[in-house]
């Protein structure tokens, strides 16, 4: 870690009392972290509950980080810190004759990032402590109830332990996993199923190196999967047909190995293992992501199998979508109707990674012969036909997913914008200040945010673009007009980032 950040501070010294601007973000996973950091970096007072001690664990989980995600992050100027310390690759090689280049990608990031879970976790806690987030670990949430304006949540220390406190705010994000306890306090349940069982996962040194691809393989009952996190260990992930043991059961690499030979054909000599486990996946997503003032985010709202390495992506992608709304609301400059946008974006697209995700684990699953037949025809088709292929990858990198726009609206309502480039540098460093970002056409005479320089940066293209674009805060058009005037502009800005 850089800078003077230390969490550990804020522990000992718990914050006061939340008032009615506070937001309590339950749980310090990459998804509570992103959201904290944003939350506090437009000046909302915000705590962070963790009922894990502080540390920041080496249990890699997530190791891939997606085009969509690295372009978020390099909106809040993290990107390239965390691209030094992982590893980029441009193309995934699956079922053996499938590659998938990532390099056509229309991104700033054509690639896939390779680095452990906590890496990205280490880079978002550092900012968020820099931005005035309040920290509160070894404290653990057990009920929440709501009342007018105001959201109690309990809190007690360690597994629940000790004498209850109460912590109070105008709204509280569940960011708090798979098993979340503000879901269940809120009254929503979690429907889905188990998906996949007895995966094995080893970080391991391998002799002879498969080259800089992903790789993963599924031959009868068995598929494995290799990442190189750049440090000299890859990532194993495997599955044996039959081989159903629960997630307890002790884990020794030559059962890594067998399963990797019987999928790939050869084990690499992997060795060194500094890390193993089994873990089994569900798939399943909370009905609603909002109940009055309390909200959910991340693998509390929905959880999926990791193939296609979404799941880390998703939670960060809702806490981008989600932040700078809370924001606006307690900074008095949107309707609270703007949070019940966070559900009708969000929403879908968890439907959707839940549906790729399980896709994707089906057909490594694959068993009977006209599903391997299936898997094999489909292959080839995502080999040949580009806009369907286009279409995989834009879900599977987070950079295919537009959100709705309402009726009549411009064309570009909605969509994600690229790092463009504009006069004073490029968009990703604009967005920096966590403001909307207005880019006029050069010959306007649009040069300043007036009023609103709080919330509004006003930018222009590089190029001899005719189209004003206000960008939201996490980089999706909120509005946009070919040969805009100025009242038209006017009242855009009045609508989306609040009166001057
Ligand atoms: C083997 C494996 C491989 C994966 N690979 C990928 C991948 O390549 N790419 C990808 O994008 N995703 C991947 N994932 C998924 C990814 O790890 C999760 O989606 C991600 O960690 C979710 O982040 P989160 O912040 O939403 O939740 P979590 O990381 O689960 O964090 C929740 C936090 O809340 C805390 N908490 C829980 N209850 C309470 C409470 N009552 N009070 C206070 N604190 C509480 C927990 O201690 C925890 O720190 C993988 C997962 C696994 C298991």
């Amino acid at each position: 870690m850089t800078g003077t950040a230390d969490p550990t501070r804020t522990t000992s010294t718990p914050s006061p009392t939340t008032g009615l601007r506070d937001v309590i973000v339950v749980g310090a996973g990459p998804t509570g972290l992103l959201l904290a950091g944003d939350l506090a970096a437009a000046g909302v007072p915000v705590t962070l509950v963790e009922k894990r001690p502080h540390r920041i664990s080496n249990l890699s989980r997530a190791f891939a980080v997606h085009a969509r995600t690295l372009e978020q992050l390099d909106a809040r100027g993290l990107a390239d810190e965390l691209e030094a310390r992982g590893q980029t690759l441009d193309r995934i090689r699956l079922f053996g004759r499938l590659t998938v280049r990532l390099d056509t990608l229309p991104s700033r990031f054509n690639h896939v990032l390779v680095i452990p879970q906590y890496e990205v976790e280490k880079v978002l806690e550092r900012r968020a402590v820099e931005a005035g987030a309040r920290f509160r670990y070894e404290t653990e949430v057990t009920d929440i109830r709501q009342s007018g304006d105001t959201v109690t949540v309990e809190v007690r220390g360690p597994r629940g332990e000790g004498e209850p406190e109460e912590l109070t705010a105008a709204y509280v994000v569940g960011a708090d996993g798979h098993r979340s306890t503000v879901r269940e306090a809120i009254g929503l349940p979690f429907p889905g199923r188990s998906v996949i069982r007895s995966v094995v996962l080893a970080d391991v040194r391998l002799d002879e190196e498969p080259g800089t691809l992903l790789t993963g393989g599924a031959v009868g009952d068995a598929f494995a999967f290799l990442a190189p996190f750049g440090d000299g260990y890859h990532r194993v992930v495997g599955w044996l047909r039959g081989r159903d043991v629960p997630d307890s059961e002790p884990l020794e690499l030559d059962e890594v190995r067998e399963i990797t030979r019987l999928a790939l054909g050869r084990d690499y000599g992997m060795r060194d293992a500094r890390w193993m486990s089994r873990f089994h996946s569900d798939e399943r997503q909370a009905p609603a992501y909002r109940v009055g003032r309390v909200f959910l985010a991340g693998d509390a709202a929905h959880v999926h199998s990791p193939a296609g390495g979404q799941g880390m992506n998703t939670g960060l992608q809702d806490a981008a979508n989600l932040g700078w709304k809370l924001a606006a609301v307690l900074g008095g400059h949107a309707d609270p109707a703007l949070l019940d946008t966070y559900q009708a974006e969000r929403h879908p697209v968890g439907r959707s990674v839940l549906r790729s995700s399980g896709g994707i684990v089906r057909l490594a699953m694959a068993k009977y012969p006209w599903t391997l037949a299936f898997r094999s025809a489909l292959t080839t088709f995502l080999d040949r036909v580009g806009p369907v292929r286009t279409r995989v990858i834009g879900q599977v990198t987070g950079i295919g997913y537009t959100y709705g726009a309402p009726r009549g609206a411009h064309r570009l309502v909605g969509t994600r914008v690229p790092d463009v480039a504009l006069r004073s540098g490029r968009l990703h460093e604009a967005l920096r200040g966590g403001r909307f970002v207005l880019i006029a056409p050069g010959s306007s005479r649009l040069h300043t945010a007036g009023d609103r320089t709080d919330r509004l940066t006003v930018e222009q293209w590089a190029s001899d673009r005719r189209t004003t674009v206000l960008v939201r805060p996490d980089g999706y058009v909120a509005w946009a007009a070919d040969d805009a005037d100025g009242p038209a502009v006017e009242a855009a800005l009045t609508a989306a980032v609040g009166a001057p």
